[in-house]
């Protein structure tokens, strides 16, 4: 009777203080800024099913996938085991279930239990080795200091103890059992705790009970506190990456939010007489402190596994930056952690001094970010540091007025030109001299319609190089007889440049402009050759009333192709030339283009390689998140250098690419390493041209 009394009330204690616990946690989440995420239900079921429960994303590495799947689906099933030890502890009984269930049933899931504490037994020890035998270096990036190196010990060690402890009470139930002893009666199978009855069977009766005992007092008491650990560690996610999966952003991952507070001003400042929906949540312009970010990005850190999965495959912290998008996540778990303690303290008024933009993250790491999306794209969990490292850095333009000064320069000439460089407007059509291109304003004035608007972008505009492929691109389109036409002196920077450095005021100056343009001629199809117009017009327009339909000039190419409208010729220059191809980041991971510019090589004849890095974890160039405009940030090499050196591994005379930043970032890592002669950057529509002599 006594040890019911102290089972129950260890029990209730448990339970509550977990209770007490999770809402802690709840009240931090909502100290985030309130947003709307319950659309699309379906398939963020369907999500959370493929991605939390089953796992998807961890199978891109299948041997560490595997062992987390015993891990994690053994730990989560053999919990079930504890509604009988529970209801053993409270009502005195032993093996309760046996009495109510079927026999061979009851057998056959204790059997399984069994089975899968021996596997999560073997996956932690691996696990264990895996960190300090064969120290995998996420697990030792500079981030993993005391605290979450000793936290993940503190699991793999519990873990092999309450299945230890688990075996042993079986094998000693067993034994028992087998010798009719006390009110040990005959139930269950014991696949795996059968091999310790020659150890166990040394010992009398009663010592053997007392192990049993001890085993079982020592297993559910273990379970009651990492119930009320795991709230305090990385482990938390084997509950929140349920919600979290569920939460996700399901838009491409390209798609950076537009600030509704700036959509209101900026609507204002192009006309005064404007009317404008006032935005729920005012406030600051991005981030200084948890507050200021959004409740999912908060549960986006209480979600995180520290697994490094993430840094490991951001090409900034590849090359030596300060930059780690885990330690992003870590900082905002610790900051709001913190937060949340002075909450407790002296109530929601408390004042600290403190932030997390300053006090946690550096604004070095920040301006380090290529927004390459590798980090979201590696997340097992689905969490997004990217999110939160703009949100910091639109509150360092917007609200400090702190940007490197090349980004200040930028963002002038965005202002005063309608580029990113110190070109005049009126020199947007250079790169059109001796070619016939239409107009969209003649065309129109005409009464005709254009089959798709050709966006040059500021690239194709201005930059030597990238003119090129923007001529063989209108040649293309010449030869094969498509109506087209472009804006002129009426095309103005997208915006993305300054969007990813922060400043979303001017971004949506600029799209609003861009907008009132295209809706004045009633566009519908725009075709650019640039990546990053791509994404911009194609998912942030349509928030602030532009909505087209926007291909990449590959898929274009790729359709004309298999519609058998553009067909290369059977004896091409390049028929048999080993190519290899560059994923753009704003192409690939950004909007999920992968096989069109594949698919346009392939139409030579090509020998088509892919590097070690490709698609799904393909490499940065180190050009994206307006970092082409900027000095690379502090570290051991360069991002494009990096890259080249992948390009080399593949033994490709020619990198062939889609996007004019990773143009410049790659001929730049090619001259670094001295392979001009052996390595040309090609667009496809510039192999087209070549293949085709047009
Ligand atoms: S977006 Fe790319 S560069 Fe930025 S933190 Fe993520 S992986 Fe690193
Ligand atoms: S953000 Fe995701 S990938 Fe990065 S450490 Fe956390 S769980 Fe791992």
């Amino acid at each position: 009777m006594i040890s019911q009394i102290i089972f129950t009330l260890l029990f209730i204690g448990a339970v509550a203080m977990f209770t007490i616990n999770v809402r802690m946690v709840i009240r931090n989440i909502n100290l985030g800024r309130d947003i709307k995420i319950n659309d699309r239900k379906g398939e963020r079921w369907k999500q959370m099913i493929l991605v939390a429960f089953g796992q998807k994303k961890m199978f891109k590495r299948p041997f560490p996938a595997l062992l987390h799947l015993f891990v994690y689906v053994g730990f989560v099933i053999i919990n079930v085991e504890l509604l009988e030890i529970v209801t053993d502890g409270i009502f005195g009984t032993h093996r309760v279930l046996a009495q109510y269930l079927p026999e061979g049933f009851y057998n056959f899931i204790i059997a399984g239990f069994e089975v899968l504490a021996f596997l999560v037994l073997a996956g932690c020890v691996i696990f264990l080795c895996r960190r300090y035998i064969a120290r995998i270096p996420r697990f030792w990036n500079k981030e993993m200091t005391k605290w979450p190196r000793t936290d993940a010990t503190i699991i793999l060690f519990t873990e092999i103890i309450l299945m230890t402890l688990f075996l042993t009470m079986n094998g000693s139930d067993a034994v028992l059992q087998s010798r009719n002893y006390s009110h040990y009666f005959s139930a269950g199978l014991f696949p795996i705790s059968d091999f310790l009855s020659p150890l166990l069977n040394s010992f009398s009766s009663e010592s053997l009970e007392m192990i049993e005992r001890f085993c079982w007092w020592g297993h559910i008491i273990g379970v009651f506190f990492f119930l009320n650990y795991i709230i305090w560690s990385k482990h938390f996610h084997i509950l929140l990456a349920f919600p979290n999966v569920w939460y996700t952003k399901l838009t491409a991952k390209g798609e950076f939010t537009s600030l509704a507070s700036v959509t209101n001003e900026v609507k204002l400042m192009l006309d005064p007489n404007a009317t404008v929906t006032p935005d729920p949540n005012p406030g600051k312009f991005g981030a200084k402190d948890v507050f200021d970010l959004n409740w999912k990005q908060l549960m986006d850190a209480y979600s995180c596994t520290e697994c490094g999965r993430c840094t490991s495959a951001c090409p900034a912290n590849i090359t030596g930056k300060l930059l780690s998008p885990r330690k992003i996540m870590m900082d905002t778990r610790d900051r709001l952690e913190e937060v949340g303690r002075n909450i407790d303290k002296n109530g929601i008024d408390f004042t600290d001094g403190k932030s997390l933009l300053g006090n946690y993250i550096t604004e070095e790491e920040l301006w380090a970010c290529t927004s390459c999306n590798a980090c979201v794209e590696e997340c097992p969990v689905l969490i997004d540091p990217l999110s939160i490292i703009i949100d910091l850095r639109r509150n360092l333009v917007m609200e400090e007025s702190k940007a490197p000064t090349e980004l200040t320069g930028m963002m002038s000439n965005i202002e005063n030109n309608g580029a990113p460089w110190k070109f005049s407007p009126s020199d947007r059509m250079l790169w059109a001299e001796g070619l016939d291109i239409p107009m969209l304003a003649d065309v129109v004035a005409k009464g005709e319609e254009a089959e798709i608007l050709f966006w040059i972008g500021c690239a194709g505009s201005f930059d030597d190089r990238y003119k090129g492929v923007i001529r063989s691109f209108a040649k293309i389109l010449n030869d094969t007889k498509i109506k087209f036409a472009v804006l002129g002196l009426e095309e103005t920077c997208t915006g993305d440049p300054a969007k990813r450095a922060g400043n979303e005021f001017l971004a949506q100056m600029q799209a609003m402009q861009n907008i009132t343009t295209l809706n004045n001629y009633g566009v519908k199809k725009i075709v650019t050759a640039c990546p990053h117009c791509f994404n911009t017009l194609k998912n942030e327009y349509p928030a602030l009333g532009g909505n087209y339909e926007v291909l990449h000039h590959s898929s274009f190419l790729q359709t004309l192709i298999a519609e058998g409208k553009l067909v290369m010729k059977e004896d091409n220059p390049l028929k048999g030339k080993a190519i290899t191809f560059h994923d753009s980041c704003y192409l690939g991971r950004a909007n999920e283009v992968y096989e069109a510019p594949r698919q346009v090589i392939e139409s030579f004849k090509a020998d088509l390689r892919e590097m070690k890095k490709c698609k799904t974890n393909g490499l940065c160039c180190g050009g994206g998140g307006a970092q082409v405009f900027k000095e690379e940030s502090p570290g051991n090499k360069r991002v494009s250098v990096e890259r080249t050196e992948q390009i080399m591994e593949t033994g490709a005379g020619i990198v062939a690419v889609g996007c004019p930043f990773c143009m410049t970032m790659l001929d730049d890592g090619i001259k670094q390493k001295n392979q001009e002669e052996n390595i040309k950057v090609k667009d496809i529509a510039e192999l087209i041209a070549e293949a085709n002599e047009l």
